[in-house]
């Protein structure tokens, strides 16, 4: 018997916890479902999901409130999934923690792909502490080397400098997720750095030149317009 992964859907919409539930169940886990905020927070702490998918506009809160609030004891994966498209709102909701905002609508393969790096990233978070990331990070012609502190694109180094290192290092740490500007340049600057946009955009434009063979339609770093970077999938 295999152990399947447990998927709390948080989600009033009848046809749309229908949908959740059709597609989740037939990719092999085991889906729970909450229609309100109040019933949301007592399954989180009973059923222990191992993946939380959240409805920003529930009937009794703001989906938001659930997110800070378990965030304050517990790093479980949270998608939100929300028809709320503004920068505003995925900005707020990932700098909550949330680790990754799906749009309304949205397709089945990227929901699924979304939930899979989501459960692979807090599993490969167990096993290595926070910065002390080692191996190998690979995506089609583009390759991390933790170890060594390099980046290499069709095999040749890309000479990235010793910033341009740790931010493309830090996309990968985090493969899967948005990472807001303001996350990142905390994270590289550190934390008295004002947030400014400018110097991030100048490095990123820099590292683009050295990784992509066309900066303007990069294959191996994304912009999240208004919210951040992502970084292809590993292979
Ligand atoms: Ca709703």
């Amino acid at each position: 018997m295999d152990i399947k992964d447990r998927i709390l859907v948080v989600e009033d919409d009848k046809s749309i916890r229908n949908f959740f539930r059709t597609i989740l169940e037939a990719n092999n886990y085991d889906v729970i479902m909450a229609d309100t905020g109040a019933e949301a927070y007592s399954m989180i702490t009973s059923q222990c999901p191992d993946v939380v998918i959240l409805d920003l506009g529930l009937p009794d809160m703001d989906g938001i409130k659930i997110l800070k609030s378990v965030r304050e004891w517990s790093s479980m994966p949270i998608i939100v999934v929300s028809a709320r498209t503004h920068e505003r709102d995925k900005v707020e909701a990932l700098d909550l923690g949330a680790d990754d905002y799906i749009t309304k609508p949205f397709g089945t393969s990227e929901l699924l792909a979304r939930i899979r790096n989501a459960i692979r990233h807090v599993r490969a978070s167990y096993l290595t502490p926070e910065g002390m990331q080692t191996g190998i990070f690979r995506s089609g012609g583009m390759v991390i080397d933790y170890d060594k502190h390099r980046v290499y694109i069709d095999g040749a180094d890309a000479n990235l400098t010793q910033n341009e290192y740790r931010l493309v290092s830090l996309l990968g740490r985090y493969a899967g997720k948005v990472l807001t500007y303001d996350f990142i340049i905390k994270e590289i600057w550190g934390p008295n750095m004002k947030t400014d946009n400018r110097i991030l955009r100048v490095n990123m434009a820099n590292i683009r030149r050295k990784i992509e063979k066309n900066p303007a339609q990069p294959r191996y770093i994304f912009t999240e317009v208004g919210v951040g970077y992502r970084i292809v999938d590993p292979d």
